[in-house]
């Protein structure tokens, strides 16, 4: 199974990347994380590797996570995109899905439908565990059990025990790494460090930890990621820094 990175920076993009989305290639679909500017090029990775199903999955709603859904028009007619997010995002999404933010879903090509996440309930052809993470506005974090593999996908939050728990024993755990290396999570803004994430990664027994989400003011250099990566395998050593076009085998 293919690990695709789209997007990789958080909060606005530059020369670094784009804001976050990545995608797991899955034997008939693209599963979808988040849909930040990264998201512009699903359509062409759709096409690209002929899957048909895309189901999209919110963190939340900031723009960094949902402003690439702009880029719905360019999927094709033979798409069919769904858009998974908290039941709680149902309203907020109807509402940005449509004019004047851009147009109604109805006037797209593909037929794209929004779903409010129901564990258990939504019938997918894979199992899907989702459980809340500690963030400015109320964030999914995310564990999906497919073809024999474990992706866990925790990004927005600040050290919390439901990001051991989604990435348990799991074959790749994706996390956030908003803030640069040897700093502490604020109260009213929590973040995870390299140092914090690879603690998690460790107590989650995971096999992989990709790093993600590199906050654009506090990552300004590839190089930095570099740094962040290696602080991070002194504590765990199977990590890695995302970069857009990453492409791992899991
Ligand atoms: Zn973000
Ligand atoms: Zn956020």
């Amino acid at each position: 199974m293919k690990l695709i990175f789209l997007g990789t920076n958080g909060w606005y993009c530059t020369k670094t990347g784009n804001t976050v989305c990545a995608a797991i290639v899955a034997k008939d679909r693209l599963i979808v994380l988040d849909a930040g500017d990264g998201f512009e090029k699903v359509p062409e990775l759709a096409e690209k590797e002929k899957k048909k199903k895309i189901d999209v999955f919110l963190s939340h709603l900031h723009l960094d996570h949902a402003g690439g859904l702009h880029a719905l028009p360019k999927f094709e007619k033979t798409h069919r995109v769904r858009i998974f997010a908290a039941w709680e995002y149902m309203k907020d999404l109807e509402y940005l899905l449509d004019h004047p933010f851009t147009a109604n879903l109805k006037q797209l090509k593909a037929c794209v439908e929004l779903l409010p996440l129901k564990c258990g309930l939504n019938r997918l052809p894979y199992a899907l565990h989702a459980l809340p993470l500690v963030h400015a506005d109320p964030c999914l974090g995310f564990r999906f059990e497919l073809e024999g593999k474990v992706i866990a996908y925790c990004t927005d939050t600040g050290p919390c025990g439901n990001i051991p728990e989604l990435g348990k024993e799991a074959d790749a755990l994706i996390t956030e790494c908003s803030l640069p290396p040897r700093t502490k999570p604020l109260r009213h803004w929590p973040h995870l460090s390299p140092e914090i994430a690879a603690r998690l990664a460790r107590e989650a027994r995971a096999k992989l930890l990709i790093l993600d989400h590199f906050d654009a003011n506090n990552y300004r250099e590839m190089g930095e990621r570099k740094i962040a990566e290696r602080v991070a395998r002194g504590i765990f050593a199977k990590t890695i820094a995302a970069k857009d076009g990453l492409v791992l085998s899991v």
